[in-house]
């Protein structure tokens, strides 16, 4: 029925393949060194699946997948560029790029919303570094082997980690941490698994992490979520890799110790769901019992269409894969470059979401993954003679916020939570008060020991344990 498909070796390439890889000797030495000097400042690697199957490259430099994974001159400040590209036609030393970079680096708000002490879990009076658990039901685990990824996207929020500008801030190699904090929190239903991505992890690895999770004990753990880009990236990894079917079986394994096993794909582009080898990673995981849910985050540039989307959509579901959120992009990074304000990001939204069955409309969107929780624009409306936006809080790190209705003045250029202002003259939205709160009790929290591997026989920290938030 198919035609088999060959293996493919992974490899990743960065800045320095960038003089020998053939993709790009269609480029004159001159846009070389410009993406050469862009991809010392943000974060670079591509792989042979990339830049063969998945960039048109007789559309460079317009093609969705090139601006998806390649750094572009636009994505930094010019003086920045011309500064980066003298320095690299100059044969300034690597010691002096770096420090030239850093300094970029640094003013382009690498740590946005600052929620890191918000979120970070305690266990037996410490810091868990390699996890976050913002919402009641779901822990995020950041384990260690899986701190990069087969490709990088060019808008990544976590480009701060990739440039090595945090230090692996967020990873953990304790499986049994993760295990032990479960344990101790009878509330949470989900685990996600994410990165950088999980799935670069080879089974035999990611096997130490997810097997704990499916012991007598944890039977509140209901969902195990792998956040992942490899179906996108490297398909090959569900489908020729040399533990692909060690992983198929894992999978299998979760299903049948009754959990479900939701992979949470992020699908940018529909090319990437455009090739033989994707459809059959798809089919394969799917074999196995888990579920395929697709997000992606809006982005100038790379998937600002409705065709786009509503292509993405249709797709996924044929393909037995559910539609699931479609985010806003964060202030991070060449924010400048990708940004897509709210109110064009919601006609883009609705203009898909008109063209799918009712099957594609299991997506959310426009969604904000900011402070108080998830923020979704639901719509435009006029209320009381004011135009306003109707938002909804999908997540709320207050439980109780979850499913809210809320309203902001309308505003052509918010492209954020932070640029609303509350409708009605009122001077707050709802969730304010709280939130200034739990801020005030996070920072009253001791400094306490951070950080995994937690030692049992080290002393106890002082104090009791704070509250969670
Ligand atoms: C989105 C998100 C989750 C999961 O939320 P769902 O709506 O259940 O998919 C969990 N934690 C964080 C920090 C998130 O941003």
């Amino acid at each position: 029925m198919n035609a088999p498909i060959s293996p493919r070796t992974f490899r990743a390439f960065g800045r320095k393949d960038i003089a020998t890889l053939p993709a790009f000797q269609r480029m004159t030495a001159e846009q070389r060194d410009v993406l050469t000097a862009v991809a010392h400042v943000l974060p670079f690697r591509v792989n042979a699946y990339v830049l063969d199957a998945l960039i048109d490259w007789s559309r460079v430099p317009d093609d969705p997948i090139y601006q998806l994974t390649i750094p572009q001159p636009g994505m930094l400040a010019s003086a920045d560029l011309h500064q980066m590209v003298d320095g690299v036609r100059g044969g300034a030393s690597p010691d002096a790029l770096k420090a030239a970079a850093r300094r970029i680096q640094r003013r382009m708000n690498p740590h946005p919303a600052g929620q890191m002490q918000l979120n970070v879990p305690r266990l037996e009076g410490r810091r868990l570094d390699g996890m976050q658990h913002k919402y009641r039901e779901t822990v995020l685990f950041f384990p260690s082997q899986g701190q990069t990824c087969h490709a990088y996207c060019t808008y990544c929020f976590r480009w701060a980690q990739f440039v090595g500008l945090d230090a692996l801030k967020f990873a953990s190699r304790e499986a049994d941490t993760l295990t032990r904090y479960l344990g101790a929190h009878p509330e949470v239903t989900d685990v996600l698994f994410t990165g950088g991505d999980p799935l670069v992890m080879k089974t035999a690895v990611l096997r130490r992490y997810v097997e704990p999770l499916l012991r007598p004990g944890l039977e509140h753990v209901q969902t195990i979520r792998l956040g992942t880009k490899a179906p996108a990236y490297w398909p090959y990894r569900f489908v020729t890799d040399r533990d692909a079917d060690d992983l198929l079986r894992l999978f299998e394994q979760v299903v049948r110790a009754g959990k479900h096993l939701a992979v949470m794909a992020h699908f940018s582009h529909p090319a990437e769901l455009s090739t033989p080898v994707a459809e059959a990673a798809l089919r394969r995981i799917i074999d196995t019992g888990a579920v395929v849910r697709c997000q992606a985050p809006l982005i100038r540039h790379v998937n600002d269409d409705a065709d786009a989307w509503a292509a993405m959509w249709t797709k996924q579901v044929r393909l037995g894969a559910v539609p699931y959120y479609l985010f806003v992009e964060r202030d991070t990074g060449p924010k400048h470059y990708f940004e897509v304000p709210l109110a064009r990001a919601l006609d883009i939204y609705q203009d898909a979401y008109r063209r799918v069955s009712g099957l594609g409309r299991t997506v959310r969107g426009p969604s904000m993954s900011a402070t108080p929780g998830k923020v979704l624009v639901d719509g435009v409306a006029e209320v009381a003679g004011e135009k306003v936006f109707v938002l909804k809080m999908v997540q709320g790190r207050d439980p109780a916020w979850a499913g809210r209705t809320f309203f902001a003045r309308y505003d052509e250029q918010a492209a954020w939570l932070d640029d609303l202002q509350p409708a009605f003259g009122r001077d707050a939205f709802f969730f304010e008060p709280g939130l200034r709160q739990m801020k005030a009790s996070a920072r009253a929290l001791p400094v306490l020991q951070g950080g995994t591997p937690l030692d049992p026989t080290a002393p106890e920290p002082p104090g009791p344990e704070a509250a969670q938030v």
